[in-house]
């Protein structure tokens, strides 16, 4: 009996639109590539994450394509029942060695992975510091655990040893300091090296959720631990393969040996949902080794990064400071949201597909387009997109 649910339903979905959050879903009719078509334009896309342009790379697809002739399309079955190939075991391997670990579990998602680690390794006696900024699946999955939660504010070491000392003196047992390596929004990466001594400080454990880092920060693209130093030192890795390594699907945790065994044993998301399939297996195995070897990859990603920086602030473009892929282009104020929505339509009919962000997803007054650059662009990508922004500029008041 559907009944008056419908009505409360249908005003929940008219507060949505009028508060002008209402999040449209461009169809796209082409591969996942820099340049795509959609049903009314033609574009270069600069807003996934497909980092090292792997998402087609012809290598990835023939892996993929040569997996779905030799192990079939799906598995049937969670992992510890049948779900386990030899695929899933040398994914697993490879995830290792890359992130120089003890060992690797592989989710469906880094979502279920967020979700499925907290809950086995917290419990009622420990403590759970978190930035504040971190990623919705590491605040669910941080969610389910019994463990006391302290927030810091973002990347703020002072607040951070603050709710560190805070946990100590509630007689705290396991203490582990939660992070993403790279904050999705800004840019910006969480400062590790810093985050790593105070966690020794207090005997503390690090997780980091590398998402928007692994395959091409760092300079072995082995991410934000690699890039601070601190590779040693971080406890627990997660991370997802649905952005730079081949952005199909499926997720880690990649860490202690005795931890990976514990998760394979109790983690729900792990034990009660599919395995992965063998095609995205086989595609992200190739990922994986093609983001290995990708010193060249990077190096193209970190040019136009620099290149798209360097055009945009001459032309006198408000962008936050950093060298990630992820460029915010701001445009604060009260009028911020407003001009930076339509300056994104208007850049799509100059073939620059875009996203503005605004409240609440960034903070008031802090309105802004996000663009990521991808090895996948030329240079000459990275210049069309800077002169849709001057047009686009000129064309919204
Ligand atoms: C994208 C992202 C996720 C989700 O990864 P999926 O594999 O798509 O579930 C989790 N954490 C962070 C920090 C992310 O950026």
């Amino acid at each position: 009996m559907y009944g008056t649910v419908r009505d409360e339903i249908r005003a929940t979905l008219e507060e949505i639109e009028a508060a002008g959050l209402w999040k449209n879903e461009r169809e796209l009719t082409s591969p996942q590539q820099a340049h795509i078509t959609t049903a009314k334009a033609d574009a270069i896309n600069f807003c996934a994450n497909n980092y090292l342009g792997l998402a087609d790379h012809p290598d990835v697809v023939a892996a993929a394509t040569a997996a779905l002739r030799d192990w079939g399309f799906g598995m049937a079955s969670v992992r510890f029942i049948c779900g386990t190939q030899t695929l899933h075991k040398q994914l697993e391997h490879a995830i290792s060695d890359f992130l120089q670990t003890e060992d690797t579990i592989l989710y469906s998602s880094c979502f279920d992975a967020n979700g499925g680690v907290f809950e086995v390794l917290f419990g009622a006696d420990d403590a759970i510091i978190s930035d504040e900024l971190n990623h919705a699946s590491l605040i669910d999955g941080i969610r389910l655990s019994k463990a006391a939660r302290y927030r810091y504010r973002n990347a703020d070491m002072a607040d951070l040893r603050s709710q560190l000392e805070a946990a100590k003196a509630a007689g705290a047992h396991r203490m582990v300091v939660v992070t993403d390596g790279v904050f999705s929004m800004d840019g910006y990466l969480a400062p590790l090296d810093q985050i790593c001594d105070l966690a020794d400080e207090f005997g503390a454990m690090v997780l980091v959720d590398d998402s928007h880092a692994v395959g091409f920060v760092g300079d072995g693209g082995r991410g934000t631990p690699e890039h601070f130093g601190v590779m040693d030192r971080v406890d627990i890795l997660t991370g997802t393969l649905g952005k730079a390594l081949g952005g199909a699907s499926g997720g880690y945790v990649s860490t202690h040996r005795e931890i990976v065994a514990l998760l394979r044993q109790r983690s729900r998301p792990y034990l009660f949902s599919n395995a992965v399939a063998p095609v995205v297996a086989a595609g992200s195995l190739k990922a994986i080794e093609l983001a290995r070897e990708s010193g060249a990859g990077r190096e193209t990603l970190r040019h136009n990064t620099a290149l798209f920086r360097e055009l945009m602030t001459a032309e006198g473009f408000d962008l936050l400071p950093g060298s990630h892929p992820i460029t915010p282009v701001m445009f604060p104020g009260e009028d911020g949201a407003r001009r930076a929505a339509q300056i994104a339509d208007e850049m799509l009919t100059h073939g620059v597909y875009v996203i503005a962000f605004s409240y609440p997803v960034v903070p008031q007054g802090k309105a802004r387009i996000r663009v990521q650059l991808s090895a996948a662009h030329s240079e000459e990508d990275v210049r069309t997109c800077v002169a849709a922004f001057v047009a686009a500029r000129d064309a919204v008041r």
